[in-house]
């Protein structure tokens, strides 16, 4: 029997969900209410990488999202949004830097530690090298915004469709099991129903009775006008981030760990966007024409222990929830994994220490 299920939200994790499920045979709507990536998805970094996860778990769920890239890249095409560049990576520095480089040795990632000649020797237009640096050859970087155009464009070639416009406001519920959701056109009837919608998800799942609290985090992307190539890799250093897409824009924000803009002191988007400014021109003196053109200003979708929650609550059947930060890195593996479990009923091992319950 082909299940009908509805993905409530038209971010990266919910089109990759919606890929998955569509590729493997299920009928899916995807509602959104607004547009498709209007959300954290295309006001992202999106670095590719398991560096610096809390727990060894968490570190392994994420190595396995970067296998899970690679894989999907075979599969469909994502040149024009995914970029295999590798990281250099100094935000913590000294003792600090050689620590992080143990951890990740002991997991065994695929990162070293470069002196500054090294580093030079990859980024020659980057002045003042760090002594010391993180070399994190298998990451890489994606455009969420065109990773969710991609993923629902290859959804759409099954049996998938996209609401936009559609504001799911609660849950039609019969006893214990949820049997489709309550919109702003009326009620829709599913088999089942994915709850996908990034930082809006604590209160839509209040509704169904769900507890997952959230404490997620603004965060500021700035991008410049396109230059030539003039970076080899995504760079994290102590004050700023930086990395150049595609299409020769700089995306750069505040450390990777920062909230974006500081609050208490008032500070608005653009001066936000002009202090960045002043150190990536710090660090490529010699680029040109160095110029803002656009600032995002995103919340970070993040369950209060920093980790994914993904799975079936507690207690109910027929809705499946999949929230979490570093969703650019997480989504082809997530997407993945929830299909098995929606539509083949097996528990993916790599999810158990992130269910939802760990909450209630
Ligand atoms: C500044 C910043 C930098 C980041 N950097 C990185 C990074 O470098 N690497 C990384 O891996 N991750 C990073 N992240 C995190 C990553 O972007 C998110 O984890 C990811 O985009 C979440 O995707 P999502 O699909 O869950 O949520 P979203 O992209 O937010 O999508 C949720 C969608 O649900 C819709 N929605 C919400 N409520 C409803 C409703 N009731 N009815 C219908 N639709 C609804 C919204 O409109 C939205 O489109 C960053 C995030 C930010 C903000």
């Amino acid at each position: 029997m082909v299940e009908n299920i509805i993905v409530v939200g038209g971010g990266i994790v919910g089109a990759s969900i919606a890929y998955h499920l569509a590729s493997n045979g299920a009928k899916v709507t995807i509602l959104e209410k607004s547009i498709p990536a209007s959300g954290a998805s295309s006001k992202s970094f999106g670095w590719i990488n398991a560096n610096a996860a809390e727990t060894k778990s968490y570190y392994k769920l994420r190595r396995a999202a970067i296998f899970d890239y690679l894989d999907l890249c075979e599969r469909i095409k994502l040149e024009t949004a995914v970029k295999w560049d590798g990281s250099l990576w100094w935000e913590d520095q000294g003792q600090d830097l050689i620590d992080q480089a143990s951890v990740l040795a002991e997991y065994g990632y695929e990162a070293k530690i470069i002196d500054a000649a090294r580093f030079a020797a990859l980024e020659p237009n980057i002045a003042n090298p760090p002594e010391k640096c993180i070399f994190g050859q298998i990451e890489g970087s994606a455009d969420g915004a065109e990773m969710v155009r991609l993923l629902l464009a290859e959804a759409t070639k099954f049996d998938a469709h996209v609401v936009a416009g559609c504001h799911v406001s609660g849950f039609l519920r019969k006893g214990n099991r949820i049997e489709g959701v309550e919109t702003n056109f009326g009620k829709m009837r599913a088999d089942k129903v994915v709850v996908a919608t990034g930082a809006w998800s604590q209160k839509l799942l209040e509704c169904a009775g769900i507890n997952l609290p959230m404490d997620n985090k603004t965060g500021v992307i700035v991008h410049t006008l396109p230059v030539d190539p003039v970076i080899n890799h995504l760079i994290l250093s102590p004050d700023i981030h930086f990395r150049q897409d595609n299409s020769g824009r700089i995306i750069l924000g505040e450390i990777f760990s920062g909230e974006g803009l500081n609050e208490a002191k008032a500070e608005s988007p653009i001066d936000f966007a002009q202090k960045m400014l002043v150190r990536l021109k710090e660090r490529l003196p010699d680029v040109a024409d160095l110029t803002v053109d656009r600032i995002n200003v995103g919340m970070r979708p993040v369950p209060l222990d920093g980790l994914p929650a993904v799975g079936v609550p507690n207690g109910l059947s027929g809705i499946y929830v999949a929230v979490m930060h570093s969703g650019i890195t997480l989504a082809p593996l997530i997407g993945r994994l929830v299909a098995q479990e929606m539509l083949e009923g097996q528990d993916a091992g790599a999810l158990s220490d992130f269910r939802p319950d760990r909450f209630s």
